[in-house]
């Protein structure tokens, strides 16, 4: 999360000469302007509240902020890591909360462990590792919070897994008025159901109870094939005789050959070795080396080729052969992450039925090209079928396309951004897919309600549940108000 006042944003926008003509401005009266990760939603608040979400203040202190800002009809929004893109956890002149990072507590005996409002994936791997079990389903990043992952109900690479809303048992919500309920498949099925993947539009989730899994020390076999070829194998790797429990796949986007060749890396679990497991790391200096080919990859094609040179041929020769589940999910975002201040990283997210996702590749192949931005890697993952949410972007099994391009900070680039994802969204809808929702809302509406049939009784319970429409975000007014 980005935190700048309104005097930096002047400052760095090079308005320096035109501030000199007006008077002085204390400080005091500058509010406080929040981002999200695009770097791209600078928003006036008009109060930002840390709350420490393990505290037993924690639930009375929020009760009295909801009060507040109903009393004052000031909006509320919700965060955690602010990773999703399109201000879903932003609202202008709003309260805004952000809930902090929070131990999580695991139960050996249930095989669930308790996340609070703020518990952050990183939490979770440090409580669960040295116990020997590991998050059933999360992003493929520790830096994001779970009860926000829940808000998104987003995915990870663990098969055969749904969304990682499948993985909650119970959880404990706060409603505009200050009502706690706990919801879950059987009680309060229908809040529970509108909460997975609500964007924090319908209350504060306090505290969620959610599935963990053995910890086991796994083994990658790498696969090269025709891009062509990607859809059925890597569904045969992860439902053949020798299933994988994690996978995913890649493209070369090196321009000169454009999505024509894949790598499938698929990990198949080995039996413990008799000193136990070892701890999970966060990447060390491998990472860095990782991170700075990944990164050299911006404008230069040379750096494409040689990033995809180190994917396909040198990390096969040189892996040291085994790694744990968790360390595998323990990565931080800054593992990859850029540091220009002229462009930043957005993402895209496509969901294909896997029998049309060389149509899909197709489109992209087509499409990007033509545009301005400039593409540096897609990862495809599995996501199983998921009946329970309401805005379900899964509703039968689906190969994930997550893209990430690297964007030029000025207006007419953003303007390009529009129309390329106008164009992909199209595409992906015409062979039955849908989008992700936590990115950029670029997506015109039509677009949102074919990918999202249920969209209209969503916004119906919403106004239900939250009749004051306190809790709000950019993303409910784009797409919903
Ligand atoms: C580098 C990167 C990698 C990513 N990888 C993946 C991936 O592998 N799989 C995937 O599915 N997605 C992925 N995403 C998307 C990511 O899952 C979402 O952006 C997610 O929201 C990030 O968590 P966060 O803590 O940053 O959420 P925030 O952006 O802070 O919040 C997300 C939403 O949750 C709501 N919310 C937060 N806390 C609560 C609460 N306690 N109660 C109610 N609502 C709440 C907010 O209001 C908001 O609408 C990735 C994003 C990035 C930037």
């Amino acid at each position: 999360m980005t935190r700048i006042s309104r005097r930096s944003l002047l400052i760095s926008g090079g308005a320096t000469a035109l501030n000199l003509s007006f008077p002085k401005v204390s400080s005091a009266n500058l509010r406080t302007v929040l981002n999200d990760a695009s770097q791209l939603n600078p928003t006036p608040v008009a109060k930002h509240w840390v709350a420490k979400t393990q505290e037993a203040a924690f639930i009375e202190q929020l009760r009295s902020e909801l009060k507040e800002a109903a009393a004052a009809r000031r909006p509320i929004a919700l965060g955690a890591a602010r990773h999703s893109m399109g201000g879903q956890s932003l609202i202008r002149n709003g309260t805004v909360i952000t809930l902090a990072p929070a131990p999580a507590t695991p139960d050996k005996h249930k095989g669930t462990y308790r996340a609070s409002a703020g518990t952050r994936w990183s939490n979770v791997i440090a409580s669960l590792d040295p116990i020997g079990f590991s998050p059933a389903v999360m992003q493929s990043n520790t830096d994001f919070g779970v009860a926000s992952t829940f808000s998104v109900n987003a995915h990870g690479w663990p098969v055969p897994y749904g969304p990682m809303g499948t993985t909650v048992r119970s959880l404990r919500i706060m409603l505009g008025d200050g009502t706690i309920l706990t919801c879950s498949q059987e009680e309060n099925k229908e809040l529970f159901a509108h909460a997975m993947g609500g964007y924090g539009l319908f209350g504060v989730i306090l505290d969620l109870e959610v599935d963990m899994v053995p910890n086991r020390l796994l083994k990658p076999s790498f696969d090269i094939v025709p891009s062509t070829d990607l859809a059925q194998r890597f569904m045969a790797a992860i439902q053949g005789s020798e299933k994988a429990v994690m996978a995913y796949g890649r493209v070369s986007v090196a321009r000169s050959r454009f999505l024509e060749e894949a790598l499938i890396i698929a990990f198949h679990e080995q039996p413990e070795p008799r000193q136990g497991l070892p701890e999970a790391g966060t990447g060390g200096i491998m990472a860095d080396l990782a991170r700075a080919i990944y990164r050299a990859q911006v404008g230069w094609e040379t750096g494409k080729h040689a990033r995809w040179f180190a994917e396909t041929v040198a990390a096969p020769a040189i892996s040291k052969g085994m790694f744990t589940r968790n360390s595998l999910l323990n990565e931080p975002v800054s593992n990859l992450a850029g540091k220009s201040k002229r462009h930043t990283d957005i993402l895209h997210e496509y969901f294909l039925p896997p029998e049309r996702l060389n149509d899909f590749i197709q489109a992209c192949q087509e499409v990007i090209p033509r545009s301005k931005q400039e593409l540096l890697n897609i990862t495809f993952r599995y996501v199983g079928e998921d009946r329970m949410s309401v805005l379900a972007y899964a509703p039968t099994h689906r190969i994930a396309a997550v893209m990430s391009f690297s964007q030029e900070l000025s207006l007419g680039v953003e303007a390009d951004m529009i129309q390329l994802t106008e164009e992909l969204i199209d595409r992906v809808l015409a062979v039955g897919g849908s989008f992700y929702l936590p990115y950029r809302l670029h997506a015109r509406r039509d677009q949102v309600e074919k990918a999202y049939p249920r969209l209209q009784s969503f916004v119906a319970k919403k106004r239900h549940y939250d009749p004051g429409i306190l809790f709000r975000n950019l993303m409910w007014d784009a797409y919903c108000a």
